[in-house]
């Protein structure tokens, strides 16, 4: 039997009502803060993330699947959306007649990493991104936008973690702190932090390894460098959030992989996801824009992982899963004589707006009656030889087994939800 590919996964038909749900709460939340969808192709030419996340990355070092295609392209399936979304922009002029452009997207993403719980090599995110504002009021939209929707989702055990990483000089200076320390902690660092000490020094504080840990715990932390215009943003972030009551927890460790971010960084994370404990996150990307050959444009965006919501909502919110009802209505069919009138009803209140299912293997009264209660059915229709010649069918309620006999021309009339 061909199996589906390691890190992918079906979302099978019971499980799509919790999908939909996520996805009309996306739409609602989105909306509220007038924020419009953005679809772009799954696949880019390379450059589009090799030039804006970093040489240096894992995403770029180790997880993109990327191929020449028969053209001779080299093209990526995209492992993340800011990029991508910024190409479109610049490419469609969208900034041109807004003062901000505000952005949400959804979809299916790539990455090339060791498949465990809450990591797939396919999966999706759901993000936004507010564009052209650079100050610290739209780092706090995007926030407010992330967590009134986690919010909706039924999600309450989750963690809010902040941090700045400073404009470019603050950062510059920190950079240099960082790696002299580093370096003089080298033999104590793991063979990854050593690599990523020579190519990305912030990278080694996103380390895992325990010994790793030790070394960073001591560190030297960016908010001790921050100039005045770096620490005025991070000061209007954290009073704003609490304006709006929005718990939160400062990370001076938190630089979040990709190089392009400044300024605010941000993370959710919950207890109830076991090691991959981030479920979204984001931060200001002022520099972006320019990198993949637009004008100086400044942008704050996040993302948040589908699966990793839903397995928040199945591990900690179980009364959120939805169950979908399958029907409102069977119709059951005497016999083989009735099945156009079967079809010519269950029509019929299809376009009123009732789901309806019909029989289609023939069978007997009593396992179609079966059928209805195996699908959960609130009502179903019977029709009988004598019933049609009196142009009438009977009405059983599922719930309550009472049952009436209707004339087909009032069947509009009754309410089957
Ligand atoms: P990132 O773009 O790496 O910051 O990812 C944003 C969010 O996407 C993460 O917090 C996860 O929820 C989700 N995510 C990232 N990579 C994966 C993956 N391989 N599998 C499942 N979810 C992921």
């Amino acid at each position: 039997m061909i199996q589906n590919i390691r890190g992918t996964k079906d979302i099978l038909p019971d499980q799509i009502g919790q999908w939909h749900s996520l996805e009309r709460i996306f739409n609602e939340v989105t909306t509220l803060y007038g924020y419009k969808e953005l679809r772009t192709p799954i696949f880019e030419k390379t450059e589009v993330f090799s030039r804006s996340i970093g040489d240096n990355t894992d995403i770029v070092n180790k997880e993109m699947y990327t191929f020449i295609d028969k053209g001779g392209e080299s093209v990526t399936l995209r492992p993340e959306m800011t990029a991508a979304l910024v190409r479109s922009v610049i490419q469609n002029s969208l900034t041109q007649e807004v003062s901000a452009l505000r952005l949400w997207y959804f979809g299916p993403f790539f990455r090339y990493e060791r498949p465990q719980k809450g990591r797939l090599r396919q999966f999706h995110q759901f993000g936004a991104e507010c564009i052209r504002s650079p100050y610290p009021e739209s780092d706090v939209e995007i926030i407010l936008l992330a967590n009134q929707l986690i919010r909706k989702a039924g999600i309450s055990d989750y963690q809010l973690n902040i941090n700045t990483l400073g404009n470019d000089s603050s950062r510059t200076l920190y950079k240099d702190e960082l790696t002299k320390y580093l370096t003089s902690n080298k033999e104590q660092l793991s063979e990854d932090s050593k690599f990523r000490l020579e190519t990305n020094p912030l990278r080694v504080l996103d380390s895992k390894s325990e010994n790793d840990k030790l070394v960073i715990e001591s560190a030297p932390s960016i908010l001790d460098f921050l100039d005045d215009e770096s620490r005025n943003h991070f000061d209007v972030v954290k009073s704003m959030l609490d304006d709006a009551k929005v718990p939160y927890k400062i990370d001076p460790k938190l630089v979040r992989g990709l190089d392009y971010y400044c300024h605010t960084v941000f993370e959710f994370k919950s207890g109830a996801l076991g090691a991959q404990d981030a479920f979204g996150g984001g931060g200001r990307y002022d520099g972006l824009f320019s990198q993949l050959g637009g004008k100086l444009t400044p942008a704050v965006g996040f993302a948040m992982g589908v699966e990793r919501l839903l397995l928040i909502i199945e591990n900690s919110a179980p009364e959120q899963v939805i169950k979908q009802s399958d029907c409102d209505v069977f119709i059951v069919c005497m016999n083989e004589n009735l099945l156009k009138d079967a079809f010519k009803i269950s029509e019929m209140l299809r376009s009123n707006g009732y789901s309806t299912f019909c029989d289609l293997h023939r069978r007997s009264m009593k396992a179609q009656m079966r059928e209805t209660n195996k699908l959960n059915a609130k009502h179903c229709i019977i029709i009988g030889e004598d019933e049609i010649k009196r142009n009438a069918v009977t009405i059983k309620n599922m719930i309550t087994s009472k049952q009436v006999e209707i004339k087909i021309d009032l069947l509009h009339t009754i309410s089957f939800s």
